[in-house]
C-alpha cells in the first residue's frame, strides 16, 4: 500500500532547512472559553514515516533527515516574529517525537526557546507517543499539548486509510497522555476516503463524540483537500468523494449543536475556498465559519441567489438557551 501511494505522488516542492515553510498569526478558542492569541510554525523537516492515502503534507517536506540545529534555527527565526506568548503550534508534517523529524539533541535548544509560552502544541501519530513525549512535557515549562488525527472511528475506512493506527492504539495514546496531565488535540475528516458520500456527515460526527470522549480539548475538523494523487485515483473508482461547502457547513453547524462541554470543536479553513463552486457567496460563507471557530456559536448561513444557498437562521434552542 506504502508503494502504491507513493507511486502516485508528484515531485516535492523543493524547501530548505534553513527557515520555516511559514508562520501564521490567529485567534483561537480555547476549551476554558477564553480566545488567545496562537501562532502556528509550520517547521520544515523529514517526511513522515507513514503514508496515509489522504496526506498532502509530504509535499513541503525534506528528502533527507532533518539536520541537526535546523529546527532550532527555524523556530528562532520565527519567533522574532510573534509577540504573544500564549499558544504556539509547531506542526512539522510528521511526528514531533520521530528522532528522524526532530533530532533528540536539538530537544535542549527547543526547550530554551519555548520556555516562556503557556501552551506549546505539537502534532504526532500515537506510535510515536511514548516515553520522548512524556519527558518533553516534564521538561517544557508551560503546558503540551498533541495534535494526533484520530481521522474516523469508521470501523472499515480507518483501517484502509494505511495510516497503521487502530482505534485502540488512538485511545491508548488518550489514555496516556490524559494520565500525564498533557493535552489532546483531535483532527477528524470530513470527506474521508471509503465512507460513503451520503454517510459522511455521519460518521464526522461520530469521530467528533468520540474524540471529545477520549478527552480531546480541541478537536478539528479537516476537511478531506485532493491532489495528493492516491485520492484521485481512488475517486475514479468510487472510494472517495469531494468535499462541498455545503458539506462543512452542515458537518460544523450540528458538530457545535452536540454541544459539547469539555471540547471545542472548529473547522480547519486551510485552503477552504477551494471547494466552492460559487465566487459570489465563497467568501462570506468561510468568514461565517471563521467567526463560529471563535464563538462557538451557529450563526445564520450565508444566502446567495447566484448559486441558491439558502440564508438559514439557527434555532436557538441548539445551542442549549
Ligand atoms: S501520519 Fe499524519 S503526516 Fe503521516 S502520512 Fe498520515 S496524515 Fe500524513
Ligand atoms: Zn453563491
Amino acid at each position: 500500500m506504502d508503494r502504491w501511494v507513493r507511486s502516485l505522488r508528484r515531485s516535492k516542492v523543493s524547501r530548505s532547512s534553513d527557515r520555516p515553510l511559514g508562520v501564521v498569526h490567529e485567534r483561537e478558542r480555547r476549551p476554558e472559553g477564553a480566545v488567545v492569541d496562537a501562532t502556528t510554525v509550520f517547521l520544515a523537516g523529514a517526511e513522515c514515516p507513514f503514508s496515509c492515502v489522504f496526506c498532502d503534507l509530504w509535499t513541503h517536506t525534506l528528502t533527507e533527515r532533518t539536520p541537526p540545529g535546523a529546527l532550532p534555527q527555524q523556530l528562532a527565526g520565527a519567533l522574532g516574529t510573534i509577540g504573544q506568548r500564549s499558544l504556539i503550534k509547531l506542526y512539522n508534517a510528521s511526528n514531533f517525537f520521530d528522532p528522524t523529524a526532530v533530532p533528540p539533541a536539538d530537544e535542549a535548544a527547543l526547550l530554551r526557546l519555548l520556555d516562556d509560552f503557556a501552551q506549546v502544541t505539537v502534532e504526532c501519530h500515537p506510535r510515536f507517543i511514548g516515553d520522548r513525549c512524556f519527558s518533553f512535557a516534564d521538561r517544557l515549562p508551560g503546558a503540551l499539548e498533541v495534535a494526533v488525527g484520530l481521522e474516523t472511528v469508521h470501523p472499515e475506512a480507518l483501517p484502509r486509510l494505511n495510516k497503521q493506527m487502530t482505534l485502540a492504539d488512538f485511545d491508548a495514546a488518550a489514555s496516556a497522555l490524559a494520565m500525564r496531565q498533557i493535552g489532546l488535540r483531535a483532527f477528524v475528516l470530513l470527506g474521508c476516503p471509503f465512507v460513503g458520500e451520503e454517510e459522511q456527515l455521519d460518521w464526522t460526527l461520530r469521530s467528533v463524540l468520540h474524540a471529545a470522549a477520549r478527552g480531546a480539548g480541541t478537536i478539528s475538523i479537516i476537511p478531506v483537500r485532493g491532489g495528493n494523487g492516491a485520492l484521485e485515483s481512488l475517486g475514479a473508482e468510487g472510494h472517495w468523494h469531494p468535499v462541498t461547502l455545503d458539506l462543512v457547513e452542515e458537518a460544523f453547524d450540528q458538530a457545535l449543536r452536540l454541544n459539547l462541554q469539555d471540547a471545542v470543536v472548529q473547522v480547519d479553513l486551510w485552503d477552504l475556498k477551494r471547494v466552492s463552486d460559487c465566487d459570489h457567496c465563497v467568501e462570506a460563507r468561510v468568514s461565517r465559519l471563521a467567526a463560529m471557530n471563535l464563538s462557538g456559536l451557529e450563526e445564520s448561513r450565508v444566502g446567495c441567489d447566484w448559486c441558491g444557498a439558502s440564508r438559514q437562521v439557527p434555532d436557538v434552542r441548539s445551542r442549549g438557551l
